[in-house]
């Protein structure tokens, strides 16, 4: 089959595409090598699940009307974040996880011509809805490596290149993969010197496990900043991953825009009613949170002690550099059952990004790893 004649008109920006590589899933590491009882630590998941409210609702909801249509306008949920938020209902544009967020926004405000801005290292969404919008990427180097926040966004770099025509700026904080983050004041501060017709996403997928002293409110930042999308997500903290809910906060008149390019029934009737009553189960997130804390000052100090560099974080995920190739020691824990994340992709060859587990589960990291590294 060499007659490649019904691609040509596919879009060139959706040809040369790369796709996005997600995290191995259990399974197939069990088919591939045969391995047992593998733990995954590659998809930032919440290691403890989802809150059993929402587990228990969803189950009850299971033998209800599954054959209807769910609420398109997602009306519950969307009221129950309103008032999390402080925010009108028409302020929330509902995503099948917070990805369709960033993806409308680009269906909305990037084509050919237009630019978006992001930083180097950046989460790998960025580049691909840029890219398959047939925009133009304009990709700020990272802080460097002995800075404070080493591989984190320069805003300094992108106050530089703030240009008329560039359309949309994502800005990751805390950032996947390599978990930097910026200071509020910092945020505010360049949010202030974004011209009005560009649009700010601001990806907030990790806000949950930040420390409360450096995570900004950034609702409050709604009314004075007009061109400010927040994302946030059910997929980290809230422990829904699997069944996709996202969300995007903003002015009435940029919603209503990402609404038009939303299919109409892009949540599920599970994921609704799961997130509405995930948003309900405090007592899960606050577990949630102090696991990620306890383990993740646990994972940093062991491997600190086995001699590897670790970058600071503050979201569930730690970003490793081996100073060498990772790929051998990536091999080599998915032979001892553990599943973690290159960041080859990421332009990040010598690090792999390892998701906080449970106490167990980081314990047979822990385990996996010191044995790789004597071989
Ligand atoms: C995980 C993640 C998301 C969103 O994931 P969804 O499951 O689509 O909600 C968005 N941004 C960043 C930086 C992430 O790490």
């Amino acid at each position: 089959m060499n007659d490649a004649s019904m691609l040509k008109n596919a879009l060139p920006g959706v040809l040369s595409l790369e796709p996005y590589t997600p995290g191995m899933p259990i399974e197939e590491l069990q088919r591939r090598l045969g391995v047992k009882d593998a733990i995954k630590l590659a998809s930032n998941e919440n290691p403890l699940g989802m809150s059993p409210k929402a587990m228990a609702a969803v189950q009850a909801a299971i033998r209800g009307d599954l054959a209807r249509y769910p609420d398109g306008g997602g009306f519950r949920l969307k009221k129950k974040l309103s008032e999390l938020h402080g925010v009108a209902p028409e302020c929330i544009t509902l995503g099948n996880g917070s990805n369709d967020i960033l993806e409308f926004v680009a269906r909305v405000f990037l084509g050919p011509g237009r630019k978006a801005m992001f930083s180097r290292h950046a989460f790998a969404v960025y580049p691909i809805a840029t890219q398959a919008q047939n925009a133009e990427a304009v990709v700020v180097p990272a802080l460097p490596p002995d800075a404070a926040m080493a591989y984190g966004h320069d805003l300094a770099g992108f106050e530089r290149r703030l240009a008329d025509d560039i359309a949309v700026i994502f800005i990751a904080n805390p950032n996947n993969p390599t978990g930097t983050w910026l200071e509020p004041r910092a945020i505010e501060a360049f949010l202030a010197k974004v011209p009005r017709q560009t649009v700010v996403v601001l990806d907030e997928a990790y806000w949950h496990y930040q420390d409360p002293a450096t995570r900004p409110d950034s609702r409050a930042w709604l009314d004075r900043f007009p061109n400010l999308v927040v994302a946030r997500t059910f997929s980290k903290a809230y422990g829904l991953a699997g069944l996709r809910v996202g969300y995007g906060l903003s002015q009435p008149q940029i919603a209503d825009l990402l609404n038009r390019v939303r299919q109409p029934f892009n949540n599920n009737s599970l994921a609704l009613l799961a997130a509405e009553v995930a948003l309900d189960d405090e007592e899960f997130m606050r577990r949630s949170v102090a696991l990620n804390r306890e383990q993740k000052d646990r994972l940093v100090r062991e491997l600190r002690a086995m001699g590897v560099n670790v970058l600071p974080s503050q979201g569930n995920f730690l970003a490793v550099d081996f100073a060498r190739d990772a790929k051998p020691i990536h091999q080599g824990l998915l032979e001892r059952g553990v599943i973690v994340r290159p960041m080859a992709s990421y332009e990040m060859p010598t690090f792999l990004r390892v998701s906080i587990g449970t106490e167990a589960e980081n314990t047979k990291f822990a385990n996996a790893l010191k044995d790789v590294l004597k071989a």
